[in-house]
């Protein structure tokens, strides 16, 4: 018998078939003899709907509002779904936030969960029912419902089940498990068994968005096993977790991202502060910037280049050309064509060669690199945009085939 977290997300209870299916999953498990916490999401597009229907009256409604008025998506699912579990006649009930004793810092919009009072949920799993609870929501200290940041029910779903010690959290989405690639895009792309908590947040920072990041910095923080699988079929996902295997898989995954554009600041002032001031002055428009490299100064002028989110280069590019005169470089370069290119892996760190094969791959496939920046479970270059989806296959190709 086991303690088991499950959360669905808006697909798997966007109608009354698919909350059927899902009301069939949890009762397999219920009558194998398991305590089952489950979490869901507003169903199909209803948050969206929502917001629309908010901007149809006031297109800036207070953030209290808005919270009220999206806590009711998922309201509304775990209702739905309690009658289908009723139907079938099992014992179940379904909780808003604050009945679950969810307790949120007080931005609206985005708070963060800062406690669980968790008694209500265990007195009723003390009684064998099925608790099902609406993820994404909360309340603060004045009483408020607050959400928790768009995609937030994973987040309440890792919370709860590290609050209340659960022995898995089970994260059903529309993919069936966390990839080697985009497999819409890469031929050979495979299903990972397992992937440690570090690796995914590097795929999601490089845009393979598959669970909500700070429900795999919660998971990490307080050792949760998280299962990412699907609704849809009756199969084992992928397992984030601390340690995994890496003996023998030590890359996880190539991934590409194109939100991103580089600038090069020339001729700027060979002397202490030149840097610092250009990143004070990209932080103070909270611009944040990923890859920097600076060259070594000669005649009195250095070079630096960095790499920001490509909807923040304009704002980037205003806010240094303000000042020109004052950090005295000669020209600002912008290029916004580019993509940035990545490996992750944890195995990395204790093999060596990994950045050669990558680089031999780029050769191969005569993909021109721009600007190389690595850490310890990653390696990215910058390649022209027409080139990523290329790089990638051809990467991905050299380490996986
Ligand atoms: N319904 C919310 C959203 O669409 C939360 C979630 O789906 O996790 O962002
Ligand atoms: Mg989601």
């Amino acid at each position: 018998m086991a303690f088991i977290v499950k959360k669905f997300g808006g697909s798997s209870v966007a109608n009354a078939d698919r909350i059927r299916r899902v009301a069939g999953i949890i009762a397999d498990d219920y009558s194998e003899g398991h305590s089952i916490v489950v979490v869901l999401s507003a169903p199909g597009d209803m948050t969206d709907d929502l917001i629309e229907r908010a901007r149809e009256l006031n297109d800036r409604p207070s953030r209290r509002e808005m919270d009220m008025l999206l806590a009711t998506g998922e309201q509304q699912s775990v209702a739905l779904m309690a009658m289908a579990l009723e139907k079938i006649g099992l014992p179940v009930v379904s909780l808003t936030g604050i009945q679950a004793g969810v307790v949120t810092s007080t931005d609206y919009g985005n708070a963060r969960i800062e406690k669980i009072n968790h008694d209500r949920i265990s007195s009723e799993l003390d009684r064998k029912r099925i608790v099902l609870v609406a993820g994404f929501q909360g309340y603060n200290k004045y009483d408020d419902i607050t959400t928790i940041g768009r995609g937030g029910s994973d987040t309440t779903a890792v919370a709860l089940a590290a609050v209340l010690r659960a022995d898995k959290c089970q994260i059903y989405t529309d993919v069936d498990g966390v990839y080697t690639a985009d497999p819409r895009k890469v031929e050979g792309a495979r299903k990972l068994d397992e992937i440690t908590y570090d690796e995914m947040l590097e795929l999601a920072s490089l845009g393979a968005q598959v669970l909500h990041n700070r429900s795999v910095q919660m998971g990490k923080r307080y050792g949760v096993e998280i299962e990412v699988l699907t609704s849809f079929e009756r199969k084992p996902g992928t397992i984030v977790k601390e340690v995994t295997n890496v003996e023998d898989m030590k890359i996880s995954g190539v991934a590409k991202d194109t939100n991103v554009a580089r600038i090069a600041l020339l001729g700027l002032h060979d002397e202490p502060g030149t840097a610092f001031r250009v990143f004070r002055t990209l932080s103070n428009e909270h611009i944040v910037v990923d890859i920097i490299l600076q060259s070594f100064g000669r005649d009195g002028t250095q070079d630096i280049s960095f790499t920001v989110a490509r909807d923040d280069a304009d704002i980037a590019v205003n806010a240094l050309n303000a000042i020109q005169s004052s950090l005295g470089f000669d020209t600002l370069d912008l290029d916004d064509n580019i993509a940035k290119v990545s490996i992750v892996g944890a195995g990395m760190m204790s093999a060596s060669g990994i950045a050669t094969t990558m680089f031999e791959a780029l050769y191969d496939a005569k993909v021109n690199i721009g600007m190389i920046a690595t850490s310890e479970i990653k390696i990215s270059v910058l390649v022209a945009r027409e080139d990523a989806d290329r790089a990638v296959q051809a990467i991905h190709r050299k380490f996986f085939d």
